[in-house]
């Protein structure tokens, strides 16, 4: 079912605002996945706005350079970014909602060391 969450980084500088479906979660096992401990909530940007910290956010980008991977300046959180699966869409980290109990949750597993067979799988369901 889908819910409108606020958010935001570890200090507060970032906030924002989010409606998804948090059973479309998603656990990406890939390099940078797996060192930040993200889960995703992918949406349409419709779906989605930055109340503050705009001007906070740093970006970091890799490999292909499409997604574009965006954290805090301050704390070092990374609340939400472009992903590579879905450039036109956001990728939420779901661990940076306000008062989501994540032991609820059950993530589907992408497997991002294989992205290329994960994403084809991904966009064909
Ligand atoms: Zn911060």
């Amino acid at each position: 079912m889908k819910k409108t969450y606020a958010g935001g980084c570890h200090c507060g500088r970032v906030r924002f605002r989010v409606t998804g479906d948090l059973a479309d979660v998603l656990d990406c096992n890939c390099s940078v996945c797996t060192k930040k401990g993200i889960l995703h909530l992918i949406v349409p940007p419709e779906e989605f706005a930055i109340l503050k910290g705009e001007d906070a956010l740093t970006t970091y980008q890799f490999n292909t350079h499409t997604a574009t991977h965006r954290f805090c300046s301050s704390c070092g959180i990374h609340p939400f970014y472009v992903p590579r699966s879905d450039p036109d869409k956001i990728d939420i980290n779901v661990r940076c909602l306000d008062g989501i109990d994540i032991a609820t949750l059950t993530p589907k597993a992408f497997d991002g060391k294989n992205w290329e067979a994960a994403n084809a799988a991904y966009h064909a369901e």
